[in-house]
């Protein structure tokens, strides 16, 4: 059956091209968001807090809080905190970042009601993404709210719409440059001490110059950049496993699948698998665009991905039913297998369905 395999000495492995990548005094947020890019949240942040991460990131306040009941102490930052979950940040100990005034003064109510002081809170810039964030022209604002002793501001940050593509780039420095205002401007104020932070996994290779006091580290902690090259550093994390659940021989002609997705043009063999949409594997990898491995060699999906299976051709390749197929791993990664969808890893990773049992490796 099915089996997303996962490596932690892969891991560490990641973990520490990263750290030697940074300057040592730079700090490291662990993004473990989307249950750890799919894989699993607090198994990961487990392995994260024994090498020494400073600190974890999810992106909403019911990830944090599930890491806390899974017993992770270190700092957690909420990215995108909604007002319903506000209450949650406080009551499991998480640190909100605060993106837009209304989000502010609704935390600063909750922080008065329940008469905390000091509480640890981060502020995002919009700096040029457009998603979320302070408008660069509220930093006034933000300042004067740090006068109140009901917050401690522990960083500011903004986040890169291209942070994959090289130095030179006009966007990056655009954002940049609006950053280092906004730094210079928190520096200024004697309300706050934060750290900065601009740059996710791709950054920390792409514009390392810009590093400041932390990067956000999520993809690349599971073997990926966004660049070819840069990813043979890395070691994936994760394999996805299935097996052959049964072998037909089809003769000219006929089709294959749903839709008649699929015409034999010439007698084949036709191995179906017990994955598919429910799991993961979008529509957009049937016809033939996709490969995955039987015994080492490469056999496409044909025809439609259904919600529970897919069928592959195994005209010639000798295998046999039960046997293993590998639909992403070393030899064919999850980005190279995401390439051929029309997607990225992030996606491919980050839907891996819930009937999937992942497989841990220490
Ligand atoms: C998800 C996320 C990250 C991590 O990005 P990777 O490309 O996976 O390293 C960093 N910062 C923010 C704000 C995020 O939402």
């Amino acid at each position: 059956m099915n089996k997303l395999h996962i490596y932690l000495a892969n891991l560490d492995h990641n973990f520490n091209v990263i750290r030697n990548q940074l300057s040592s005094n730079t700090a490291i947020f662990g993004v473990v968001k989307a249950w750890a890019y799919g894989s699993d949240m607090i198994r990961i942040a487990k392995r994260l807090e024994q090498l020494g991460v400073d600190y974890l990131a999810v992106a909403y306040a019911e990830e944090g809080e599930i890491l806390r009941k899974g017993g992770i102490d270190l700092p957690i930052l909420v990215f995108y905190p909604q007002s319903e979950g506000l209450k949650t940040i406080i009551d499991a100990n998480l640190e909100p970042s605060l993106y837009n005034i209304s989000l502010f003064k609704k935390f600063h109510q909750l922080l008065k009601q329940k008469n905390r002081k000091h509480y640890p809170v981060h502020i995002k810039y919009n700096t040029g993404l457009n998603r979320v964030g302070f408008n660069p022209s509220q930093a006034a604002w933000v300042l004067e709210q740090f006068k109140r002793n009901e917050f401690d501001l522990k960083s500011v940050y903004s986040h890169l719409a291209t942070s994959e593509s090289t130095e030179n780039n006009s966007n990056n420095s655009q954002q940049i440059q609006a950053f280092l205002t906004i730094k210079k401007q928190h520096e200024d104020n004697p309300n706050t001490h934060p750290k900065f932070h601009i740059l996710n996994s791709s950054g920390i290779f792409k514009n390392s110059q810009y590093e400041f006091d932390a990067v956000r580290c999520g993809i690349a902690l599971h073997g990926f950049t966004n660049h070819p090259e840069l990813d043979q550093k890395l070691k994936p994390l994760a394999s996805l496993h299935s097996t052959i659940s049964q072998i037909h021989k089809v003769k000219t002609g006929d089709y294959v699948g749903y839709d008649l997705g699929w015409k034999a043009s010439k007698d084949s063999v036709i191995a179906t698998l017990p994955i598919g949409h429910a799991d993961g594997i979008a529509r957009h990898f049937g016809h033939e665009k996709t490969q995955v491995l039987v015994n080492g060699r490469s056999a496409p999906i044909v025809g439609n991905v259904c919600m529970d299976m897919i069928m592959i051709n195994i005209s010639n390749i000798s295998c046999k039913e039960g046997d293993t197929v590998v639909i992403f791993g070393p030899e064919h990664t999850a980005s190279e297998f995401a390439i051929s969808g029309g997607t990225i890893s992030y996606e491919i990773l980050s839907g891996i369905g819930p009937r999937i049992n992942r497989v841990f490796h220490s």
